[in-house]
């Protein structure tokens, strides 16, 4: 078959002359209306006209009038329920569906609340299950980890590495944290570099919580060295000029 002759075997698929009249058959009438007869005269009175026209030779469309309203309908209702389902999942997203202010003022997610109540009701499970092993460990780390460091001088040791992660170079004021949904600057961390070593700044380096928790009680060498991805000589360098000598400068000063 030619395009010429499909078309026309189409066009006779859907046309008849009914009482000397040409009528047209209305594809999808039998969806919306299955008990009514389905060819209605091949006019505009029944029929929309079409403007697309490549694809019908009559020029009007292959549904009626009342179907072509159903279907616009019918694709109006999907658009909104599809509009809603995306506007309901981004705003999910956001973990703005459940925004709540607490008693301080602070806008907290309650997902994020039901998730760290979760967390912590699973720790304090465990911590009560293994309350013996909990409690030695607690207090070893409380005895070694203690510093006695002053403001003054864990502000100097800060500058010193320029307000950056002595290991990984992260600055200052792009070191987050998140609680209860939401996203808090905060400060580094004190850095016991040797974990069984002294409490004071010759064993103290700012660490963000990445590098700290990486670290954990590794030693430095072990631990700092080309495998890690926040290695460099130069900070290397620097951090050991730290600890062999220039926190000497700073500790001086406490008051
Ligand atoms: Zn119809
Ligand atoms: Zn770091």
């Amino acid at each position: 078959l030619t395009r010429e002759e499909r078309k026309q075997y189409n066009y006779n698929l859907t046309h008849k002359i009914i009482d000397g009249i040409l009528h047209k058959k209305c594809n999808h009438h039998f969806e919306h209306f299955p008990e009514e007869d389905d060819w209605f005269p091949c006019t505009d009175k029944y029929f929309y006209n079409n403007t697309t026209k490549s694809i019908n030779t009559d020029g009007l469309h292959p549904e009626c009038r009342l179907c072509t309203i159903k279907k616009s309908e019918k694709w109006k209702r999907e658009q909104s329920d599809d509009y809603n389902k995306e506007k309901k999942r981004k705003l999910r997203a956001l973990g703005k569906e459940n925004i709540r202010t607490n008693k301080n003022g602070i806008k907290e997610s309650e997902k994020a609340i039901r998730e760290v109540r979760q967390k912590n009701g699973k720790q304090l499970a465990w911590q009560r299950a293994n309350a013996d092993k909990f409690k030695g460990y607690r207090e070893k780390r409380e005895l070694t980890k203690k510093h006695v460091i002053s403001t003054r001088e864990w502000l100097n040791c800060k500058s010193y590495f320029n307000n950056c992660c002595a290991y990984c170079g992260l600055k200052l004021e792009d070191h987050f944290i998140t609680r209860l949904g939401i996203v808090k600057n905060s400060d580094f961390h004190k850095d016991h570099v040797d974990d069984k070593g002294a409490n004071d700044l010759s064993n103290c380096l700012p660490a963000c919580r990445s590098c700290n928790s990486s670290k954990h009680t590794s030693s430095l060498d072990e631990w700092y060295n080309e495998n890690n991805s926040a290695y460099t000589e130069l900070r290397y360098n620097k951090l050991h000029k730290w600890l062999s000598e220039d926190y000497r400068e700073f500790i001086k000063r406490v008051l």
